[in-house]
């Protein structure tokens, strides 16, 4: 059995998947963290030229990438 019993489902703002409204879903109001990135990739790239990251492993990794001034990221 899941233990997701009458959870609120909410509207992902990026995809439109009803997700979840839960602590367990660190994302929300997201339906996962690509989402979320995508939002925030959505603002941010009207101040920032910055690479839309595609998954949790490259968002780590472009911090990095942003904290080592000796690397170069297009
Ligand atoms: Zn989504």
């Amino acid at each position: 059995m899941q233990n997701n019993n009458a959870a609120t489902l909410v509207a992902c703002p990026t995809c439109h998947t009803k997700t979840p409204w839960s602590t367990e879903n660190i994302d929300r109001p997201f339906c996962s963290p690509r989402c979320k990135l995508i939002d925030l990739g959505a603002w941010a790239s009207e101040s920032y030229s910055i690479p839309q990251q595609t998954s949790e492993e490259e968002e780590i990794f472009s911090e990095d990438l942003i904290i080592d001034p000796n690397k170069s990221f297009l």
